[in-house]
């Protein structure tokens, strides 16, 4: 009921106001009957006066009675008339003024008697002496009938006045007690009453410092910063309480506007920091397309597969920084992939592998592998390595090659790859083009082998570095023996046929240094720089043997076996440069082998000259 701070000091000044009141009511009491006390001792004071009073206007009476009896003189009789008119004015004020006490009030009615009695005592001699019976007035004083009266009305008057000063002592002693008992509540309530209000007084100090020492203690910690602090427990009353929740509150309140304010600053940071990263991630960006474009443009500029893949071992590491790799080709005629370029120091280049072991190239995109079993390794890389990525190289959907790098990369290493792989592919398909239209240009196309102009601007190149070098460099004039016959027997196709298979042949069988080429014809015309005649003579007997071993068939139906013959002839100092007299010593001998039966080797002797 009294959890209230306001009802509790409203309850202690109802407290303190009642006690005043009891005091103040207790004093006003005290002071009535003190005043009520006065008022009897004055009125026994009035009682004991007008006793006197009523005494002495008897005496003074009696003496006039006597004075005007022996004096004759008329003014003692007035006196005596006024004075029994005081004495029974003082009575009949002393009968009203003892009607509060029975007893007093009867001591006064027999006093009264007696009064009236001692009157009438005096007033008969008074009578006679008014009626000149002076003798007889006196005669009768002397008899002394009055005195006896008169003693008995002294001592019923010594009575009531000794009852009287007796009543007013009391009254006086009661009116000292009540006086006394004034001073003493006076004493005693008053500083009780003070002590009551600095007690209470100090209790309501106390009940506010405590809770306002706590309040104000939360609040300098919040002044300092401090958001996390809450006023708990009791508070010593209602109201208190309510402030400290109230001051909660406006915590609670402070803390989620500082949260959100330090969330929305960080969230301003963090878009700041993204804007920067972005603006720098934006410039990197630009920084790589600028370098791809240049990459790009030299790629598009190469003459030769070496070329191509210069640019790329210096390019790549400028893209992808501190990742070592190797770029793989596909060579479509032998389904696989070899190396054609590798930066960074990369330490897991292999020969070759077949397109179906790497995971990129079968699924046609990306494969990486970011630790030991967290994806499926791609056979072509060493066991080792478990860490790694592959990048496909398409173009239109085919396979050009694989980007193989030695680490798993970021998104923007991913970005820049899936750039550089769209480059590097762009121009290894256009360099493909380029030795493919040139291909056509030197190539005869029923045998694959160089054709007669490529031969002849060969010869030309290879009689220069011969002559240089002053190396031997021989040249080989074959034909196909009796060749009319396949396309008689058989028909222009069975023809095309042997002279492929025949080609085939010489291909094997001269040496990677030799220069096979379709002469026209079924006529074949072989350069082989660095062989003197002698020995060359030699190695085309081994070639003339071979293809008599060969039986080109058609469509699995054979052909018969075929031969050859061939004519050999060395360059020497004071042919001419282009090589025409050479083909035409070449060709001499082998018209020579034809002459001697075909299917036979002939070298040309400068005799036959
Ligand atoms: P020899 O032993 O004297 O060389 O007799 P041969 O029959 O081989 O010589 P000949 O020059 O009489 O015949 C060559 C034939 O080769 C003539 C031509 O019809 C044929 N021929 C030339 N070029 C081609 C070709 O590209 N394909 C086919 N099927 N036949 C060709
Ligand atoms: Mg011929
Ligand atoms: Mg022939």
């Amino acid at each position: 009921m009294f959890k209230s701070l306001t009802s509790r000091i409203a309850a202690l000044g109802v407290v303190v106001v009642v006690s005043i009141l009891l005091l103040v009511a207790g004093m006003v009491d005290a002071s009535r009957q003190t005043q009520e006390s006065f008022h009897w001792v004055m009125h026994s004071s009035q009682v004991l006066r007008s006793t006197n009073e009523l005494m002495d206007s008897v005496r003074s009476a009696e003496s006039g009675q006597r004075g005007y009896i022996l004096t004759h003189n008329p003014g003692f009789a007035q006196a005596f008339d006024r004075e029994i008119e005081e004495a029974r004015g003082a009575y009949g004020q002393l009968y009203e003024l003892t009607k509060d006490n029975s007893q007093q009030h009867d001591r006064m009615r027999a006093l009264g008697l007696l009064l009236e009695e001692r009157i009438e005592l005096m007033r008969t001699p008074l009578e006679l002496a008014r009626q000149s019976e002076f003798d007889s007035a006196r005669a009768r004083i002397v008899e002394g009938r009055g005195y006896d009266t008169m003693v008995a009305l002294e001592m019923a008057a010594e009575k009531f006045i000794s009852a009287e000063r007796t009543l007013q002592a009391e009254r006086v002693a009661a009116a000292e007690r009540r006086l006394e008992g004034l001073r003493t509540l006076a004493l005693i309530a008053g500083p009780l009453i003070a002590l009551l209000s600095a007690l209470i007084s100090m209790m309501i100090i106390q009940r506010i410092r405590k809770p306002i020492g706590v309040l104000s203690g939360a609040m300098d910690r919040l002044g300092a910063g401090d958001f996390g602090d809450r006023i708990e427990g009791d508070m010593g009353s209602r109201e208190f309480l309510k402030l400290a929740a109230g001051y909660n509150t406006m915590v609670d309140r402070l803390a989620a506007v500082s949260d959100e304010r330090k969330l929305n600053n960080e969230v301003l940071q963090k878009m700041h920091q993204d804007v920067v990263a972005s603006s720098t991630a934006l410039k990197d960006r630009n920084d790589v397309i600028e370098l791809l474009a240049a990459m790009s443009h030299r790629m598009q500029a190469t003459r030769s597969d070496a070329e191509l893949a210069e640019v790329i071992s210096i390019f790549v590491p400028r893209v992808l920084p501190e990742v070592p790799g190797v770029l793989y080709s596909f060579n479509n005629s032998r389904n696989t992939l070899v190396p054609v370029s590798n930066w960074g120091g990369s330490s897991h280049m292999v020969d070759s592998f077949a397109p179906e072991t790497c995971w990129a190239l079968r699924r046609g995109q990306s494969h990486w592998v970011s630790g030991t079993g967290k994806d499926i390794r791609c056979e072509h890389v060493p066991e080792a390595h478990e860490v790694y990525h592959c990048e496909p190289l398409l173009a239109s959907g085919d396979v050009i090659g694989v980007l193989y790098l030695d680490i798993s990369l970021n998104e923007e290493q991913r970005f820049r790859v899936s750039m550089l792989t769209e480059n590097i592919a762009s121009a290894i398909v256009n360099r493909r083009l380029q030795k493919d239209l040139k291909e056509q240009t030197i190539r005869d196309p029923l045998t694959g082998l160089f054709n007669r102009r490529y031969m002849e601007e060969a010869l030309t190149l290879e009689i220069a570095r011969a002559s240089r070098a002053a190396t031997p460099l021989c040249v080989v004039m074959c034909d196909v023996d009796h060749f009319k016959r396949f396309n008689d027997e058989h028909g222009h196709d069975a023809g095309d046929a042997v002279l492929q298979q025949v080609a085939k042949a010489l291909m094997e069988q001269f040496r990677d240094g030799d220069i096979v080429c379709r002469y026209g014809g079924e006529e074949f015309t072989i350069i082989a720089p660095g062989t003197s005649q002698e020995d060359l003579l030699r190695r085309v007997e081994h070639v003339r043997e071979a293809v008599r071993g060969v039986e080109p068939e058609l469509r699995g139906t054979s052909l018969g076996r075929i031969t050859m013959s061939f004519g050999v002839a060395e360059w020497r100092e004071g042919m001419d440069r282009e090589g025409h007299r050479l083909l035409k010593a070449a060709d001499e001998a082998l018209y020579q082998a034809k002459h001697e039966g075909r299917n036979k080797v002939v070298g040309f002797a400068s005799t036959t000259e």
